[in-house]
């Protein structure tokens, strides 16, 4: 799909069959093997990824994914969407993106931070604060990040806490990291809406995925005046028109850690959540849940693309098809908040000065408005769509980087 995605831009710039695959293919591919002891006394070995996809523009950026799917060809297109991302929002980074095959929910603790410190040692020939600086993503948190800090930490002999973002703020994390993908999801729907002349107040929005990503851009929301009307996550769905309680979601998922059982009476089709009727809706889980057969149901003025990937190139065609009925904020826009903060994070560890809050969001939402407004001029431009714009701009910044650092040798 990454490469699709990027066969489209590159023909969009006609750009030469020879000077492609420089900027297609990863720069390092990693894998590892991770045994560790598990609780029960037996040993289980894992399979850990790691792909840097340019090391063009400064060190490469991206999360790190615990997922039972992971697998090197999914790692390698996030590292790939990372690039575009980090190029398009002017942050001086490649892209990367890293996982374990696991299924973090059904670990103890204590194995979860075996696997992790395992990890980080297996990375440490390939990271550092000025090559590899990685985040959390999928199925990981602060804590995951601040036991691979500390890992990292000690092996250096010091404390090292530029070597990750979406750490504690006690361990040098920067306030607002873990609101920010989230945070700028809404900002982002809001700008949306008023492109379309559609009220925030009273809107409705439905998100599937209720994690960092998407718990917090649905809280958001509710503070930009929209309604909740879905929402779901690996264990249920659920829909009521007159709006969820997101009070009384985040209590159950507290308390359960999942939403399976919140309740009977709003339980919904996990799949044709997507496609009920809403004016915004935010996929914020894994990637392909938009594809070619579910593009032509979609009832959202906004799609908002708070996980990567998850519109095909096929859902793509048929959204522009539609004729542009639906307003796209792809992926490597929509959810750039958490690397734009990140980068945040990363300048203030090595400075050892950190910002408020309020300092982090204002140049968050400076530096998502200037990008939004960078891709919608090319949109119209070119005359293409959110995504190709949005690429387009990501492609030709690395494309003019790696032309004027030449070939070594
Ligand atoms: P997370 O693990 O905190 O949450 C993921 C959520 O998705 C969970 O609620 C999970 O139950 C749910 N989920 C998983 N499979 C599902 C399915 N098939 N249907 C419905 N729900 C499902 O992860 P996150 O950090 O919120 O990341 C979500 C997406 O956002 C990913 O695509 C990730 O790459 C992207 N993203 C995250 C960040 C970040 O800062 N965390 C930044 C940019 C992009």
């Amino acid at each position: 799909m990454a490469c699709q995605q990027f066969d489209t831009v590159a023909d969009h710039l006609q750009m030469s069959e020879s000077e492609r695959p420089r900027l297609k293919y990863p720069k390092r591919s990693v894998i590892v093997s991770l045994p560790i002891n598990c609780e029960d006394g037996s040993t289980k070995v894992y399979t850990g990824f790691r792909v840097q996809h340019h090391l063009t523009l400064g060190p490469t950026k991206g999360g790190l994914r615990f997922h039972p799917d992971v697998t090197l060809g999914e790692v390698a297109a996030l590292a790939m969407w990372m690039s575009w991302k980090c190029a398009l929002t002017g942050l001086p980074y490649g892209g990367a993106k890293g996982g374990i095959a696991c299924d973090p929910h059904r670990m103890m603790p204590r194995e979860v931070e075996r696997l992790t410190r395992r990890y980080t040692q297996e990375m440490i020939p390939f990271i550092g604060p000025q090559i590899d600086v990685m985040a959390p993503d999928m199925g990981t948190n602060e804590q995951v990040m601040a036991w691979f800090m500390d890992t990292y930490s000690m092996y250096r002999g010091g404390a090292v806490p530029e070597i990750v973002t979406g750490k504690p703020v006690e361990l040098g994390g920067t306030l607002g990291r873990r609101e920010a993908t989230g945070r700028g999801v809404a900002f982002l729907v809001a700008r949306a809406l008023e492109r379309l002349g559609v009220k925030a107040g009273g809107a409705t929005a439905i998100v599937q995925g209720y994690g960092n990503v998407g718990a917090i851009a649905a809280r958001e929301m509710v503070s930009r005046g929209l309604k909740i009307i879905g929402v779901s996550d690996h264990t249920a769905a659920f829909h009521d028109p007159a709006g969820l309680d997101l009070d009384a979601l985040d209590a159950h998922a507290a308390k359960t850690g999942a939403l399976r059982g919140f309740s009977s009476e709003a339980l919904a089709d996990p799949a044709g959540l997507l496609t009920l009727k809403c004016d915004v809706l935010v996929p914020a889980a894994v990637e392909r849940v938009i594809d070619a057969r579910n593009a032509g149901e979609l009832k959202c003025r906004v799609l908002a693309e708070g996980a990567n990937g998850p519109t095909t190139p096929e859902a793509d065609l048929v959204l522009e098809r539609r004729g542009g009925d639906v307003f796209v904020i792809p992926d490597i826009l929509c959810n750039a908040g958490g690397v734009i903060v990140s980068y945040f994070e990363w300048v203030q560890d090595l400075q050892q000065y950190y910002w408020g809050e309020a300092e982090v969001n204002e140049r968050l939402y400076k530096a998502l408005d200037r990008s939004l407004g960078l891709v919608e001029a090319r949109a119209r431009k070119d005359g293409v769509s959110n995504r190709t714009a949005a690429m387009a701009i990501g492609v030709e910044r690395v494309r003019k980087a790696v032309g004027l650092r030449g070939l070594f040798p």
